[in-house]
């Protein structure tokens, strides 16, 4: 009885192992039809103010997938980066925000809105990384010194010297950088400050914990001060709260992201009256 129920275990097992290995594989065909046809759409979240203006917007994909809806970039990403999808995928992203930089660069109202865009540890290993962004720059004629580019601290590591080169390269044309997911990754204290960054974006997770005790609260504080002694500006991702929102503003914190004032929107959603939630001006 044991016997024979362990066998089964070990089929059933398999079998769900297959399936999944089965999914993945068709998420891999169907999001490589997808980075084709352009079922990929570009969502924008407001970066705010302490004053509740926007300050500019972060660009974050979404997969409108036909049967399954929508599939969220957690799911989508990691399988782009397993082939070169993520490079067709991540050109059209950088493509797709300097065209809408250029739209609102038109706009007395928007030109001084800023356009991060996420990017991959493959984009950025690609030799000619500096100039395909160059040429997406120059051919749309966008703004390059509203473009700030979101990169994470693993991406660095075991490829320092080379990323700080390229991203130095790019500085010069203009081009921000910001630490993206501060505090989660291997934060090398020592290289810190040699990066050519502007921005660090806290993780999420150090503001989700924020309000629940005293030491956690020192974490954001200690982050910012860091920040600000590195003459960089912080951001603080994922504020969800009033309470949240209060307590960085009181830190000193500079730039707020976070459902309390919008989730990521489609573009029509950002129009000349756009106010975001809680906005005090
Ligand atoms: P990220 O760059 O750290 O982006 C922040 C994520 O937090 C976004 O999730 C955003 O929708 C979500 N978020 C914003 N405010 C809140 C909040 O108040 N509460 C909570 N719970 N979440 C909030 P999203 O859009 O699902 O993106 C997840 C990650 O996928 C991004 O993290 C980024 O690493 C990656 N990603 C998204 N779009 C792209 C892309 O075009 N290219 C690349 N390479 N990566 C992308
Ligand atoms: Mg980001
Ligand atoms: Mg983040
Ligand atoms: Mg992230």
């Amino acid at each position: 009885e044991a016997k024979s129920q362990g066998r089964n275990t070990a089929v059933f097992f398999n079998s769900a192992m297959e399936e999944r290995l089965q999914a993945r594989l068709q998420l891999q065909r169907e999001l490589h039809r997808a980075v084709l046809s352009e079922e990929i759409e570009l969502y924008y979240q407001p970066k705010v103010d302490a004053d509740g203006q926007v300050y500019g917007v972060e660009a974050l994909s979404r997969w409108l997938h036909p049967v399954k809806g929508m599939i969220s970039p957690v799911d989508f990403i990691s399988v782009a980066e397993q082939s070169a999808d993520i490079l067709i995928l991540g050109r059209w992203v950088l493509r797709t925000a300097c065209k809408q930089l250029v739209e609102w660069s038109k706009n007395p109202d928007r030109q001084h809105w800023t356009m991060a865009v996420n990017v991959s540890v493959k984009q950025l290993r690609e030799p000619n990384f500096v100039e395909q962004v160059e040429e997406i720059i120059e051919q749309f004629g966008a703004p390059a010194d509203k473009l700030i580019i979101e990169i994470t601290e693993s991406m660095l590591l075991g490829n320092t010297e080379s990323a700080i080169e390229k991203m130095n390269r790019l500085k010069s044309i203009g081009v921000r950088f910001a630490l993206d997911d501060f505090g989660t990754g291997y934060s090398n204290l020592n290289y810190l400050y040699r990066l050519p960054i502007d921005q660090i974006k806290i993780d999420q997770s150090f503001v989700r914990s924020m309000n629940k005790n005293k030491s956690q609260k020192q974490v954001t504080k200690s982050i910012i001060a860091l920040g600000h002694a590195l003459q960089l500006k912080v951001v603080a991702e994922g504020v969800e709260t009033k309470e949240q929102f209060n307590t960085l503003q009181e830190q000193g914190c500079d730039l707020f992201q976070g459902y309390f004032f919008s989730a990521a929107v489609r573009v029509n959603a950002l129009q000349n009256d756009y106010v975001p939630a809680n906005a005090t001006k």
